[in-house]
């Protein structure tokens, strides 16, 4: 996944010291203070690239005689010398000037659409990235795509509720039947379901190729509130509804993208096989409970590193799997 975030979006030169650089060289109170001064940290005007004319980015590299440029542009440079003396480049770094604007606070490049969060410049692209103000794509789009709406990430709800009704949840925990479920298709359906602000998607997938299914509960947001949230699967056999698999796992953020976490199998699994048995004129149901994570939950470490569940699992039987992804056999009166 990458980090990938470009400071020129912001076109402000005047950034916002954190308390910690409140200096006393090259700072200029702000022109338009005509009030009393309210409590605000000072703000400053920040170097500007002598290439790309946007206040320097980490790395910056420094010339023969000392000027600054920033790595990205000191890549582009042909010859590589200096865009001001014409003196070559160095490989050394403004390691000051670096440190200087990573603790720079910048506002969130989402601020026009309500993020009122100013994250320090070495943060704020990983901020940006889950920032609940981001644009974000319906969830029945992705992979789906039934669904061509895109909005700020707040609105995903509101959006949901009205225009895909069926598959939305008020609370933290539902049944879902899934009709029309053949072991020889390959599907993917998604529920979304919403407590407050705190939005969850609950996919499954069945690939009829590698003869799996799988289920995974992502939060919408920052991985810090993500990681309070675990959830249960329960698969139920409606024939014989002594018959139940339960996993249990932790939820990720959606700015993990869902392929990968099935990937890496970092969520419910079971093979097309054992699904089967809790099939039912291709229809199968399952049970998700989302609940805030206990930190005192500590999954109980066993040392089979299996990862796969009999083909067939007899009744009676449970199969829950572990934060560490191992299998742990539950007793039926459980
Ligand atoms: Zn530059
Ligand atoms: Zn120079
Ligand atoms: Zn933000
Ligand atoms: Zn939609």
């Amino acid at each position: 996944m990458g980090h990938v975030f470009s400071f020129p979006q912001i076109t402000t030169q005047k950034l916002v010291l954190a308390p910690t650089l409140r200096l006393d060289v090259g700072i200029k109170a702000d022109d338009d203070d005509t009030c009393p001064p309210p409590p605000r940290p000072p703000a400053v005007t920040f170097p500007k690239c002598p290439v790309c004319q946007r206040v320097m980015a980490p790395p910056i590299y420094i010339c023969q005689t000392g000027h600054s440029v920033c790595g990205a542009c000191t890549e582009q440079l042909r010859p590589p010398n200096c865009p001001v003396c014409q003196q070559p480049m160095t490989q050394m770094r403004n390691r000051s000037l670096e440190d200087f604007i990573n603790k720079a606070k910048v506002p969130c490049p989402h601020r026009g659409t309500g993020c009122q969060l100013t994250p320090e410049y070495a943060t704020v692209g990983d901020h940006a990235q889950e920032c609940f103000y981001r644009t974000a794509e319906c969830p029945f789009a992705a992979g789906l795509g039934k669904c061509s709406w895109t909005g700020v990430h707040n609105h995903v709800t509101e959006h949901v509720k009205e225009m895909h009704t069926s598959m939305f949840t008020e609370g933290l925990e539902a049944e879902i039947e899934m009709e029309g479920l053949t072991m020889r298709d390959c599907d993917r359906r998604v529920h979304v379901a919403a407590q407050q602000r705190n939005v969850f998607v609950v996919t499954f997938k069945l690939d009829s190729i590698q003869r799996l299914a799988y289920w995974t509960i992502q939060y919408m947001g920052p991985k810090k509130y993500a990681h309070n949230y675990n959830y249960e699967i329960h698969v139920t056999s409606k024939r014989e509804p002594h018959r139940k698999v339960i996993f249990t796992e932790r939820c990720l953020s959606d700015t993990t993208k869902t392929e990968d976490i099935f990937r890496q199998c970092l969520c419910a699994v079971l093979s097309l096989n054992a699904l089967e048995t809790f099939s039912t004129d291709n229809k199968v149901s399952y049970r998700f409970v989302i609940s805030r994570h206990n930190p005192n939950y500590k999954p109980k470490r066993l040392s089979g590193e299996g990862t796969h569940v009999n083909t067939r699992s007899p009744p009676q039987r449970q199969w829950s799997r572990s934060r560490q992804g191992q299998w742990m056999e539950r007793s039926g009166q459980e």
